[in-house]
């Protein structure tokens, strides 16, 4: 015992507030954005469709065989049947038979008017050239309705929808060529700091390569945003604002660094001058000087920590959130899953913190996560080697080997906008 150094035992700050009321804040501030274009299906995928979607056509448009078989009415069905016709896909049959006549058919092709039930063709016999049923269908079996997958004139996309692979199908399937959907939102990122060069020049004594504007263009690289590289603006008020004005044509303004309290820590000056400051300080790890304002009114603008690690942080957790909802897209919470802990996470209580982790799903179906080592923020090789954010609560004090802790997996965010 000693009387003694005081242990560091929290990272509470009292002036950072939660990362529920942070997302609050920037998105009470958001504007509706409105700008629309009208492009071809052939090239909408990744896209967000800014109006709801009616479908044109019955599909199917006619009723149709779910089997290979035959066409018959339902009330003959004890009888020996003559087959008149053949129905096959894209070749429709007359719509009329005789008493006691059925239609061969195939799957796709169209149900003649006078058959009510399709009998699959394992359920017969032919005997004397006559079909006879020896398995009874239900009436109206192997029937499709027409409208049974969509019906005219119904709601088949709504506003918001992001266009994948299903549903450029789907329109397809309806026969539509062009959607309306929201331009692609311009996004513009610049890095701040003296000590960064660009990679592909000599690096100077005492200057680091810029890893954020390639991060950032990477994270958001989606049909649905149209990134814009700023550059490197260098640590000074005048560069600063110089750089905000050259944010004017662009939607939504992301910079990295400058957002602390050092000497070199411009961002947050400048923009209490040159627009708003809306907040300031997260209770989170990494992340925490993250900032958030408007320029012009109604830009949203980030200032991301300068550490590449809290940058992507900030990004996925702020940025790409912000994104979807300026794209007008549901909200969604990310999915975690519930992993075992293969090694200790050593954590101060008083801020919820974002290590990263490898996920590996173990033979018994379960899911262990492992630590991939330092996580200073400046260790963008810890993001590298992971695959997952281990998500530790506000008051967590550590964890040990063993524990069954809350993981999200990168791909839910490329997933959630992106
Ligand atoms: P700042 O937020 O400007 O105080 O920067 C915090 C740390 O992140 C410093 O060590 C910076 O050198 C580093 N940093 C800032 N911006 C970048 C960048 N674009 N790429 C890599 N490291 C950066
Ligand atoms: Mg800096």
């Amino acid at each position: 015992m000693t009387d003694q150094t005081p242990v560091n035992d929290s990272d509470a700050d009292p002036t950072s507030i939660s990362m529920q009321a942070a997302r609050d804040i920037i998105f009470s501030r958001l504007p509706t954005l409105s700008q629309t274009e009208r492009i071809p299906v052939a090239s909408a995928l990744g896209r967000v469709l800014s109006d709801e979607v009616a479908s044109p056509i019955n599909v199917p448009p006619f009723r149709a065989s779910a089997m290979d078989g035959y066409a018959f009415r339902f009330n003959e069905a004890s009888t020996a049947l003559n087959i008149s016709a053949h129905s096959l896909a894209g070749h429709p049959s007359d719509n009329d038979a005789g008493k006691n006549e059925c239609h061969r058919i195939t799957t796709g092709a169209r149900v003649p008017d006078f058959a009510d039930t399709v009998v699959q063709q394992e359920n017969i016999e032919v005997r004397n050239g006559k079909v006879h049923i020896v398995k009874k269908p239900v009436k109206g079996f192997h029937v499709r309705p027409p409208g049974s997958d969509s019906v005219k004139g119904s709601s088949l996309m709504s506003a918001g929808q992001r266009l994948a692979a299903a549903q450029i199908a789907c329109l397809y399937s309806h026969g539509i060529t062009h959607v309306d959907v929201l331009k692609p939102l311009r996004v513009c990122v610049f890095s701040t700091g003296d000590e960064l060069a660009e990679t592909g020049e000599t690096l100077p004594e005492g200057h680091i390569y810029d890893a954020n504007r390639a991060l950032l263009a990477a994270l958001l690289n989606n049909p649905a945003v149209q990134v814009t590289d700023l550059g490197i603006v260098k640590d000074s008020i005048e560069a600063m604002q110089d750089a905000f004005e050259r944010c004017k044509a662009f939607d939504l303004v992301i910079s990295s660094g400058g957002v602390s309290v050092g000497d070199a820590d411009f961002v947050r000056p400048v923009l209490e001058k040159a627009g708003e400051l809306h907040m300031w300080k997260i209770a989170m790890k990494p992340g925490r000087p993250l900032t958030f304002g408007l320029l012009d009114k109604h830009k949203p603008y980030f200032g991301l920590p300068g550490n590449p690690v809290s940058a992507a942080v900030t990004c996925m957790m702020f940025v790409i959130p912000t994104i979807q909802k300026l794209l007008n897209q549901p909200a969604t919470e990310l999915p975690r899953i519930s992993a075992t802990l293969n090694t200790d996470l050593k954590k101060l209580p008083g801020r919820v913190e974002y290590q990263r982790g490898m996920l590996i799903r173990t033979s018994d179906d379960t899911w262990e996560v492992s630590t991939t080592g330092l996580q200073d923020s400046h260790v963008i090789t810890s993001l590298h080697r992971a695959n997952c954010f281990v998500e530790l609560g506000f008051d967590n004090a550590g964890v040990k080997k063993g524990t069954t802790v809350s993981v999200i997996p990168f791909e839910h965010f490329s997933e959630s906008i992106l």
